[in-house]
């Protein structure tokens, strides 16, 4: 009896020691800069889904990504390593046989899930089960991989099949155990192909960045050189011009592929700065309707967890791989360091562990999203991961010591859209930008110049500061040993953004 009674005990307190560990739901955008989002004070949008989650939770008001660019970012979260060490610096293959986060939670008993975007080149690895698309992936239409083989959904849009994916692994997964799903959503990646319902976009003024006609004056030749600017830059394709109806295959492409300098809009050609408005508006009613769709997406993940009484003790966090230029500085896409693409959303619901209408402002950095994980799940930090947890920052608290500064490197050069390599350093004030195979400077004070307008590098007025940063850059590349790996050349072969075709396991 007395050996019933204390089998009992010890069934029961198992349980509850199982109730105790949360949930994961990770939900990871794609290019979904923290300016197109509701809670963070966004004027050309509206985001009530993923608002809920600032409104329930906490908001991350400094949250910068160490390599702005989708893959690596991706690298990066899994691991809590930098590029440096991670080895995905550019579009590289993931090496899915070292250590990473979900391995770590799946090993502890946690059911694990990888559903839409994943673009590590490689299989997952560490996940229960897993559906992937390849590479970008499909807007209409899509396929997934799943370690089974392509799963193809006809007639769908891929925002609502990674939703319904994502509900369908919850549905199915064992009751007894905490679960960590990845949900990575694509829509707002170019080439921002919309679903039908958000038609009412297409009619939307969208305000413009004060920097849409950013001239660059004071910046280094990198501004000048880059090829991901709305004036010059962007495709037919990307406007979504018709082709002539008897241009086809290689003749098709070319077409779209062109960035055109003069269009016919209403039976009148249109150029100049009026052409520059109007690209904007294009560009920016397509994205903001793939936003929708992601929107959408969070309304229906949190109605499930909700109906299903999982929202208390499921973590729910809404990021994005990096940050996303919306006409600011006269860009769009990502890669530089300046604060448009730096900045990561990062809004976390935890009823269970977190204040709701929570706001924190201490600098957090993509690598300390898994050991985030590992803490909130009770399990150790590995020492090797370079993050650090935020399990007490959303509990509201800043630890001792907590980072004032962060380290940045951007290595894919040569590579998409001609931007330069470079390393900087972020402090809470300035921004120093080292373009290191062309010994080019940049340094902004983030206080006066938000738009970093004034590169004030070689101002002897700011000498001092030049010198400080200069040694704090030093500091924390020698504390994170970066020793320069790929410093030089270009990166490794079989280089790739997009999803022309699928290597083994994209
Ligand atoms: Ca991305």
């Amino acid at each position: 009896m007395t050996r019933i009674f204390i089998c009992l005990i010890a069934l029961i307190s198992m349980v509850r020691a199982e109730e105790k560990r949360p949930n994961i739901l990770f939900i990871f955008s794609d290019d979904h800069a923290a300016h197109a989002i509701g809670a963070y004070g966004s004027k050309i949008n509206q985001t009530p889904h993923i608002d809920r989650l600032a409104k329930e939770g906490v908001r991350f008001d400094n949250c910068f990504v160490t390599n702005s660019i989708c893959t690596p970012s991706r690298a990066v979260v899994l691991t809590g390593k930098y590029s440096h060490k991670n080895g995905t610096p550019v579009f590289n293959r993931f090496d899915g046989s070292q250590p990473t986060v979900q391995k770590y939670l799946q090993n502890a008993g946690y059911h694990t899930g990888m559903i839409g975007k994943w673009h590590l080149g490689s299989d997952p690895v560490g996940f229960n089960y897993w559906e992937i698309l390849p590479g970008q992936g499909a807007y209409h239409d899509p396929m997934l991989y799943t370690a089974e083989g392509p799963k193809k959904y006809p007639g769908q849009y891929a925002s609502d099949v990674i939703t319904d994916r994502t509900i369908h692994f919850l549905e199915n997964r064992p009751k007894d155990k905490p679960f960590f799903v990845f949900c990575g959503h694509k829509a707002p990646h170019r080439p921002w192909e919309t679903h039908s319902r958000y038609a009412a976009f297409k009619d939307k003024v969208i305000p413009e960045p004060a920097t849409l006609r950013d001239d660059g004056a004071t910046r280094t030749d990198a501004f000048h050189e880059q090829e991901q600017s709305v004036a010059r830059d962007l495709t037919r394709r990307d406007l979504k011009l018709a082709p002539p109806d008897d241009l086809k295959g290689p003749e098709r492409n070319k077409w779209l592929n062109v960035a055109p300098m003069e269009v016919q809009v209403n039976g009148r050609v249109i150029t100049g700065d009026e052409l520059v408005k109007w690209k904007y508006q294009r560009y920016m009613q397509d994205y903001l309707a793939c936003v929708q769709s992601v929107d959408d997406s969070v309304g229906r993940l949190l109605d499930y967890l909700d109906k299903e009484g999982l929202g208390r003790n499921t973590i729910i966090i809404y990021s994005s791989d990096q940050g996303f230029f919306l006409g600011d500085n006269g860009m769009y896409d990502k890669r530089f360091m300046y604060e448009p693409s730096l900045r990561m959303p990062f809004l976390v619901r935890w009823p269970a562990g977190i204040k709701a209408g929570s706001v924190q402002k201490a600098m957090t950095i993509n690598p300390d999203f898994a050991p985030t994980f590992l803490d909130a799940a009770g399990l150790p930090v590995p020492p090797d991961m370079q993050g650090r947890s935020l399990l007490p920052l959303l509990k509201g608290e800043t630890p001792a010591g907590w980072r004032t500064s962060m380290y940045y490197r951007y290595y894919h050069d040569p590579g998409d859209h001609n931007t330069r390599a470079h390393l900087g350093v972020r402090t809470e004030t300035h921004k120093l930008i080292h373009f290191w195979k062309k010994d080019q400077w940049e340094m902004f004070d983030l206080r006066n110049d938000s738009g970093e307008q004034k590169n004030l590098y070689n101002d002897p007025a700011q000498a001092e500061i030049v010198a400080k940063l200069k040694a704090e850059l030093a500091r924390l590349k020698k504390e994170l040993q970066d020793n320069d790996e790929f410093a030089e050349g270009p990166p490794p072969a079989g280089v790739d953004g997009g999803a022309k075709k699928r290597p083994p396991g994209n």
